[in-house]
């Protein structure tokens, strides 16, 4: 997107979407197509944050029972979206597999088959032979797989950019550059987006503000448990085909990119930023932390203080979002060297390849690692869609579709049950 190309703010819309990510340009899109009309406000650039970073992986497979039925609809509209664009972005029924080392980790990978048996999906255990045959080799190094052929991929850079291109052509305004400051309210609903250039009137709003949806929130004396944690990924130079899906082990988990390089990343390999607000819902994320321990770092450090910690501003101030346009950690780079050499290790065709470029992406994460898509307490007309928990890419347009239905008031195609804000608290009590 080229941020002149909408130089001057809208006066009013039906709905204003904070946030250029998968959900709030999928949420502006569904929206515009719904006969609304829409304006999305981006601090940065579109998918410059998330949506652009990630492995690419559109997965059913793994993923918590609460959200399947969003990810199953989220994967149609995927299909839909990747053939409207008419651009190439990589996209695909390439499939998820994740490679068991060991029959012990093997009945770790396949237990979640239980979880998934009301959903019918085509997810099976392959068999040592089986596994070899699909990875092209013939050493019989794993005990197995889980494999899902429907799941997908498609390239992070391409895709949510030729989305927005099309929502753009479909009559949703876009405007870069733009952060959103805060909101108005008129006789206790909302009633406009207070921007850095200036308010929209609206009667509804979505956020889809990624890392940055809390610290927006708290602004406005609306608390989520949302917490950001560190990661990073890779792309490596061209090397041999191994297969054209996902692929997960422990130690490295790649996906053949477009450009025949493969981007390399590690579960369970996050650093958890401790800011103000991890002492505010410290408790909330205990089992995450508990379950997690071994996943996450948690680091204390000058991001303390930075922009996604402690903020409060006026309307007519600068926000922290101004501030940083674009997060854009720095990632570990000796993590990032170690899973090359897993890499090599587990695939030892890709002896050959090396790193070409890495980058590290804030994670927002719920205690309960499903997204949080709810109205805010408080302030009718402000919808939330946010806490993708590090695996949004995939479920992105299912939550921007079903944030867009609650918009509209529209029975919505699946129920929006699991992902209220007030379960956090329900939990507690
Ligand atoms: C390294 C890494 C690997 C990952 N791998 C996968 C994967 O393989 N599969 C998968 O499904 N998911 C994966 N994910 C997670 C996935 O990328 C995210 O869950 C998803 O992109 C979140 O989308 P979003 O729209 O909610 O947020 P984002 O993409 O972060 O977008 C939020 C946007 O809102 C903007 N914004 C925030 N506040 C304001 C404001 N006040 N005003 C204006 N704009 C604002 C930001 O600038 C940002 O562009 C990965 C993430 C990372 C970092």
């Amino acid at each position: 997107m080229n941020p002149s190309q909408h130089p001057t703010l809208p006066a009013a819309v039906d709905v204003v979407v904070i946030g250029g990510g998968i959900v709030g340009v999928t949420a502006a899109r569904y929206l515009a197509k719904d006969g609304h009309s829409v304006a999305l406000v981006e601090k940065g650039r579109i998918a410059a944050e998330q949506s652009s970073r990630n492995w690419g992986w559109i997965r059913k497979q793994g993923r918590d029972a609460r959200e399947l039925p969003l990810m199953i609809e989220s994967a149609r509209l995927w299909e839909g979206l990747a053939a409207e664009t008419g651009e190439e972005i990589g996209f695909g029924a390439k499939s998820t597999t994740y490679l068991a080392q060991t029959e012990k980790e093997l009945a770790t990978r396949a237990a979640w088959l239980d979880e998934a048996r009301d959903y019918q999906l085509d997810t099976r255990i392959l068999s040592p032979a089986e596994t070899d045959a699909l990875l092209g080799r013939d050493d019989r190094r794993f005990a197995g797989a889980l494999h899902t052929p429907s799941d997908m991929t498609a390239e992070p850079t391409l895709a949510v950019p030729a989305f927005a291109r099309r929502a753009a052509a479909e009559g949703v305004t876009i405007v870069e550059g733009c952060a959103a400051r805060g909101v108005e309210t008129a006789g206790g609903r909302l009633s406009g987006v207070v921007t850095e250039r200036g308010t929209i009137a609206c009667t509804a709003a979505i956020l889809g503000g990624g890392a940055w949806s809390r610290t927006f929130l708290e602004n406005l004396g609306v608390y989520i448990p949302q917490l950001a944690v560190r990661s990073q990924a890779a792309r490596t130079t061209p090397g041999p085909l191994i297969h054209p899906g996902g692929i997960g082990a422990t130690g490295a988990s790649l996906r053949r990119r477009l450009d025949g390089g493969y981007t390399l990343g590690r579960t369970n390999a996050s650093t958890f930023q401790i800011v103000p607000a991890a002492f505010r819902h410290f408790f909330t994320f205990v089992p995450t932390l508990y379950h997690r321990w071994g996943m996450a770092k948690i680091r204390v450090g000058r991001d303390f203080f930075g922009p996604l910690g402690h903020a409060r501003w006026e309307n007519d101030e600068v926000t922290p979002m101004e501030k940083v346009r674009i997060l854009d950690p720095e990632p570990d780079h000796a993590l990032l060297a170690d899973m090359l050499k897993s890499a090599k290790e587990i695939h030892p065709a890709l002896a050959g390849v090396e790193i070409a470029e890495s980058w590290g992406g804030m994670i927002d994460v719920t205690p309960d690692e499903i997204p949080i898509i709810d109205e805010a307490p408080g302030t009718p007309g402000l919808w939330i869609a946010t806490g993708l928990s590090g695996h949004g890419f995939g479920i992105g347009p299912g939550v921007g579709r079903l944030a867009a239905s609650l918009v509209e008031g529209r029975t919505p195609v699946v129920d929006p049950a699991p992902f209220r804000l007030s379960r956090f608290a329900e939990a507690a009590a």
